[in-house]
């Protein structure tokens, strides 16, 4: 716990920042010289808890975590580590004194944004719950000078700007000059008497940068260790001078590259050497670092899978198997099947996604031009499980000349996890059916989860103060406390307390909105929400057809008694997602069409805010009535959005996908709105030719909403922007939804029949939140420690 400071130091220590570390005069310093100041003196507050978790961890000789990814979609980190250090109110009354609008100040900070979705947040939430459970752990990533794009609209379609987080420097981190490893590339491999030396042809410096990541409470700080490209060659002062400027500077320019953007794909194989090359910088650089905190405690490599467990977030670092594999032979001299086993001894790999288009693949050329030792290496591994498992060829890691990168992970992995019940039931059945026949023990679930510090005490101030009132304050350590507010959902005065919660929060964003983009909504409304990445499996057209359609009843029947809804979306396309991209212009089209329909305005608005990310969801999501899950059953491997909703008391209308099924079972049935196929439903539907035709034409609603967007109803008349849409959603419709529109927009009527017995809609509400406690990343974590790490807490 950290000691509780003053407001007045608090005030002082900022003053001292402003001054000497910025040196700037409080008389004339902008908002950002505050903000800057302000994170410092918080930094300054966690170093201590930082500093002594390492000294703890050491001394005790503890097993560590290394979890890496790709990606940690963090978004801000000041609020957040306020309220974890407990030093809210303080630094009120100091914000108060120092005469700054907290809001303004929080603002300002840049979101974090290196990552996509939710394979990024769930690590950055993983980051969070492991230091709250006073865990060892390192994150490790990339630190990208341009994270995930920023999204604006031009006439209602998708424009990508470059995002800029580092332009003002990051207060959160400390660049290490000292731990810094050379990464190599290409060249060739030399068998020299039987020792295999690898030449590279290139090479770059990988030099860390770490942020401290602050546990609930103050106690316990891990490190996120974030890797920069740096040129390997001193700058070439002989080309300077001989007035090559440019190209005295070309070294720097190229080692840039490797941590210059995150790839902006969600979920579809990036075939491009630079991201392999990214991937494994970020591999071999983790690795490296890991065996040298390991032998400065350590000199006997065989105690590696008692001391250090290795987690990969997706198959993007599973060049690790054979990294790991080459250091341990290669550089410290182990046979091949020692190293093989070390390797497994602490590597483990979590699958998240079945869609074959994002199951990573190299082609063995590229693989070979670019890694040629860890070819070599990958066809050892893949010979060795042959030999020693008898797998048949078609699951050979290598075959048709390309690298699977998820059999490689499997192979090298001593446990592979799904991320919800549902999922983990189909990587057994399908992605990887044969070799979990052969590795019947390998493969375990780890349902997601998320931190309720950030997703509710820091997100939603006002349903944290009224849980705080009810049950008292423990709920932020442990989730499952929200039970105590089960007897709650019979009580009127509790229920009117949470309705004015929402409320406000309905408020808030109606405000904003009416600001920022023009909607007017009204805070009495359903605020119905759909935020994610835009992909076709999400199934926002289904979304946006069924807003057409009611759209279309309404304005028939304008007196009708209607129940006022307004559809929010939030989302951004991957820049070469083409048909992602007409979704978005479609949405907007509709909405600038609806919105300004006088006879529907007052029962019917649609709202895009434009560049969704954390900050945007914090502020969206507690201000949710309805949260859409729609995509098709089968398609989500989790969603970790779905149960941000749940625990702000959001009901969900979803599909059995994903963790929605365990949302639904704990939250009980009767207060989750259910539609659609089940996942052993779609692949019949998907075989029968003709399926979506079929669905369309018996649904009038439905046809209808198509019909309209082929007569250029939301277009100016002129449909060709959606004529490859309309084909596809007539002749094809992969992801059904036609098939689901009838379930779905009957679904919508009885949301909105449930939405006008306001006593019965906040009943189930409560009762949402209240059993939305196993959806803690805590509990994850603890799943995961448990079944895969067996790491230890500290008592710091
Ligand atoms: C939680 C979150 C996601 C993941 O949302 P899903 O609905 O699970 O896809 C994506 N982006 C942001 C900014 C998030 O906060």
């Amino acid at each position: 716990m950290t000691p509780l400071l003053s407001a007045q130091t608090l005030q002082d220590r900022i003053l001292h920042h402003l001054t000497y570390t910025q040196g700037h005069d409080p008389e004339c310093a902008s908002r950002s010289d505050w903000r800057r100041s302000v994170s410092l003196t918080i930094r300054d507050l966690i170093v201590e808890p930082w500093l002594s978790a390492d000294r703890a961890a050491r001394a005790q000789r503890a097993k560590r975590v290394y979890y890496l990814s790709m990606e940690f979609l963090i978004g801000r980190i000041l609020g957040d580590a306020i309220i974890n250090l407990g030093l809210d109110e303080a630094m009120d009354r100091a914000f108060d004194q120092l005469g700054l609008d907290k809001r303004e100040i929080l603002d300002d900070e840049p979101d974090a944004a290196l990552g996509n979705g939710g394979l990024g947040r769930l690590a950055a939430c993983f980051m969070e719950s492991l230091a709250s459970l006073n865990l060892p752990a390192f994150g490790y990533g990339i630190r990208y000078e341009h994270g995930l794009f920023r999204q604006s609209f031009e006439a209602g379609q998708q424009v990508e700007q470059a995002e800029d987080w580092l332009e003002q420097g990051n207060p959160w981190e400390i660049r290490r000059a000292d731990d810094s490893y050379l990464i190599g590339f290409k060249g060739h491999v030399r068998d020299i008497d039987g020792h295999m030396v690898w030449h590279p042809e290139e090479q770059v410096v990988a030099r860390a940068y770490d942020m401290p990541v602050i546990g609930w409470n103050g106690a316990w700080a891990n490190t996120l260790r974030l890797w920069a490209g740096h040129a390997a060659t001193p700058f070439d002062l002989h080309r300077f001078n001989a007035g090559e400027h440019v190209a005295a500077a070309e070294s720097e320019i190229l080692a840039r590259t490797l941590s210059r953007v995150l790839y902006p794909d969600d979920s579809s194989e990036a075939g491009k050497e630079l991201r392999l090359k990214q991937e494994f910088f970020l591999t071999s650089a983790a690795l490296q670092d890991i065996l040298h905190r390991f032998l400065a405690e350590y000199d006997d490599l065989d105690l590696l899978p008692q001391k250090v467990a290795i987690q990969l977030n997706d198959t993007h670092p599973a060049i690790a198997g054979p990294e790991l594999i080459r250091l341990l032979m290669d550089d410290h001299g182990l046979a091949f099947d020692h190293a093989c086993d070390l390797a497994r001894g602490v590597l483990n790999y979590t699958n998240h996604t079945l869609l074959p288009e994002a199951l990573e693949r190299w082609s063995t050329w590229l693989m070979g031009r670019v890694l040629p030792r860890h070819m070599q290496i990958i066809q050892m591994i893949d010979e060795d499980h042959r030999n020693t498992s008898g797998r048949p060829d078609h699951i050979a890691i290598v075959r048709d000349d390309q690298v699977h990168m998820g059999e490689l992970a499997f192979v090298m992995a001593g446990r592979v996890n799904g991320v919800s019940a549902l999922h983990t039931d189909l990587v057994k059945s399908t992605v990887f059916g044969d070799l979990h026949r052969l590795h019947p023990d390998r493969i375990l679930n780890q349902t997601n989860g998320v931190t309720p510090r950030r997703w509710l005490r820091l997100a939603n101030p006002a349903l944290s103060g009224l849980l705080d009132d009810s049950i008292g304050p423990h709920w932020t350590a442990d989730l499952n406390r929200l039970n105590a507010l089960e007897p709650m959902a019979a009580d009127a005065a509790f229920l009117d307390r949470l309705r004015a919660a929402k409320r406000a929060n309905k408020v808030r964003l109606s405000d904003g909105m009416l600001r920022e983009l023009g909607v007017v909504a009204d805070p009495d409304a359903i605020f119905d929400v759909q935020v994610k990445r835009i992909h076709e499996y999400k199934r926002q057209l289904l979304n946006i057809l069924e807003a057409i359609a009611l759209w279309r009843r309404i304005h028939d029947d304008p007196n009708g008694d209607w129940t006022p809804r307004v559809k929010i979306f939030g989302g951004k396309a991957a820049p070469g997602y083409w048909l992602a991209k007409t979704i978005i212009h479609l949405i907007n089209d509709v909405a600038a069409t609806i919105n300004n329909d006088p006879a529907t305005s007052k029962f019917l608005q649609i709202a895009y805010p434009a560049n969704y990310n954390v900050s945007m969801a914090e502020r969206l999501i507690p201000a949710a009535d309805l949260s859409e899950q729609i995509s098709t059953a089968g398609k989500e491997a989790s969603g970790t959005g779905n149960m941000k909703f749940t625990m702000n008391g959001a009901l969900t209308i979803g599909t059995l996908d994903g963790a929605n099924v365990e949302i639904r079972e704990h939250v009980g049935a009767e207060n989750f709105f259910l539609f659609g196929l089940r996942a052993d439903e779609v692949g019949a539907v998907m075989a029968t030719p003709g399926h979506a035709r079929a669905a369309i034409e018996a649904n009038d609603d439905l046809r209808n909403a198509l019909q309209m967007i082929a007569e250029g109803r939301f277009s100016g008349g002129r449909p060709d922007p959606y004529f490859a849409l309309l084909d596809r959603s007539w002749n094809d419709d992969p992801f059904l939804v036609a098939s689901d529109f009838g379930d779905y927009f009957d679904s919508q009527r009885q949301v909105d029949r449930a939405f006008r017995d306001h006593r019965q809609w906040d009943r189930m509400a409560a009762l949402n939140i209240a059993r939305s406690g196993y959806f803690s990343s805590d509990r994850t974590i603890r799943g995961y420690v448990d079944d895969i790490w067996r790491i230890k807490a500290i008592a710091p």
